[in-house]
């Protein structure tokens, strides 16, 4: 593929611009005009949209293939929600417009759906309130674990400085504990992915602040000693934090407050209609429990007695702003209309479907690859590379021979607790025809792993790069690298 600066050919062009019709006047200074014209491609509008349409051709999506990465639920988002967040009358919104009078009706619907999104994740998650502020799942726990610091400063309990995190945790929980001034302490999973009950006994101690908590875990399964986790906590003066990132599997179903988590965020882009990954913008809203409601962030949109809503900025114990205006106000947005489209009954066929489908995928490959922990799934399928790894092909190598099969590879090498890890989540949007095709593909791979490994230690063959060190790519990104 050539690139646009080399398509470019001088005097060419893809617009034309009417000549200016209103007076000039010189209001750049003169020391801070250009001398000479920008050095842009010059090119016709169908080399342009010929140039990009190819480019993105070279993209793997949602939109364009089937995307298992299990932790990270890349789902199928409905369009219709993406309308719904253009709709000038959301979309076109300052948020410095005023609240009330003089042109506040222009607000009222935006704070109606922050109000009334809150309504409804109270009722799904089990909550007495929630912060819609901030702006990623990580930014979600910076909060949620601040919250629990103010909650033990406020008691005078100062000694608290220790998070307890399973082994099977997201990264982002101990970065975040840390960065909430926390030592975070590694707890042990036991032979059946779930947390280990003596080594908690064992660490739980009045220096715990708290537990974070991933249910179901990273390794896709339900702890069935969840109850008894959280009860040991509380006991011990600690408080829960659960991870929620993903919520595909008990959606409708089980609500984490009652189980006994104190606070948990949840990702509205991964389960809740926003497209996750790209680093583009996301949501994470945390709930709370009565405990830790008088520390919620600022602002918080409250509705008064004549039906019309409000921003309340001033509560005296608040950890204060943690984001700027009212977080991703779109994001939102498509969460709300998401919830509404599906309904209750809706809601509750996606955790259905979405285990259903896992279950699916663990049973067709189960002959094919080893399990670390033998018992049914929620969402995702963790699977251990380790018998392909012995004829020298490693995950990352099937990984590969996806990419060449037009899929995109599950997660790989996470959880940490499994090794050469394969992470896998269908999730509910795929067809059985689309997992089929895929676990077919993944079959083929380990009976070729088996075969002829070197077929697939040379992955990929199709793409218009071969392998990169994945860690220069990320940081020194060259897209004119492409052939
Ligand atoms: C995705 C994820 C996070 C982090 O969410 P970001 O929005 O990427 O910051 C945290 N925990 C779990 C379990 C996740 O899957």
């Amino acid at each position: 593929m050539r690139l646009i600066f080399e398509i470019s050919k001088k005097g060419r062009r893809g617009s034309s611009l009417p000549g200016m019709d209103v007076p000039k006047m010189n209001a750049i200074p003169a020391g801070l005009r250009r001398t000479a014209a920008p050095a842009l491609p010059e090119v016709t509008e169908q080399e342009t949209v010929r140039h990009f349409t190819l480019l993105s051709r070279k993209n793997m999506g949602v939109d364009t293939n089937f995307y298992p990465l299990g932790s990270c639920t890349m789902k199928y988002n409905p369009k219709f929600h993406e309308r719904v967040a253009a709709l000038p009358g959301f979309a076109d919104l300052h948020p410095l417009l005023p609240q009330l009078r003089n042109g506040g009706a222009l607000t009222q619907g935006a704070l109606a759906v922050i109000y009334e999104l809150e309504q409804s994740l109270k009722k799904l998650l089990g909550f007495t309130r929630c912060t819609m502020q901030p702006l990623a799942g990580a930014h979600g726990e910076l909060t949620g674990v601040m919250l629990i610091a103010a909650y033990h400063k406020d008691r005078k309990d100062g000694k608290r400085k220790i998070m307890l995190i399973p082994d099977s945790a997201h990264g982002t929980n101990p970065a975040t504990a840390t960065m909430a001034g926390f030592t975070s302490v590694t707890l042990s999973s036991d032979d059946q992915g779930n947390v280990d009950m003596t080594a908690l006994r064992g660490l739980l101690s009045d220096e715990v602040a708290g537990l974070m908590l991933t249910c179901p875990n990273t390794v896709g399964l339900f702890d069935k000693n969840v109850k008894e986790v959280c009860d040991l906590v509380h006991e011990a003066g600690g408080l829960v934090y659960g991870d929620g990132a993903n919520m595909n599997a008990i959606l409708g179903r089980l609500r984490p407050g009652d189980l006994g988590f104190d606070v948990m965020h949840v990702n509205l882009h991964k389960t809740f209609s926003t497209p996750h990954g790209g680093g583009g913008p996301g949501a994470a809203p945390v709930g709370v429990n009565e405990k830790l409601v008088p520390f919620l962030p600022v602002s918080q949109v409250a509705k008064r007695s004549d039906g019309t809503y409000t921003l309340e900025y001033f509560h005296k114990d608040s950890i204060g702003y943690i984001a700027p205006f009212y977080g991703n106000f779109g994001i939102l947005l498509r969460a709300y209309a998401y919830i509404l489209t599906l309904g209750r009954g809706g809601l509750k066929r996606v955790s259905e479907n979405a285990v259903i489908s896992a279950n699916y995928v663990r049973a067709r490959l189960a002959p094919y690859f080893d399990q670390k922990y033998d018992r049914a799934c929620m969402h995702e399928c963790v699977f251990a590379g380790t018998r392909q790894a012995e004829k020298g092909v490693h995950t990352l190598d099937m990984a590969k021979a996806l990419i060449d099969r037009g899929f995109h590879p599950p997660t790989i090498y996470f959880p940490l607790i499994v090794p050469e890890a394969l992470m896998i989540e269908p999730t509910e949007t795929e067809s059985k025809e689309e997992i089929d095709s895929f676990i077919d593909a993944l079959i083929e791979i380990a009976k070729l792993a088996d075969s002829n490994p070197e077929e697939v230690v040379k992955c990929p063959v199709t793409t218009s790069v071969r392998r990169l060190d994945e860690t220069k790519a990320a940081r020194e990104l060259d897209l004119a690298c492409l052939e």
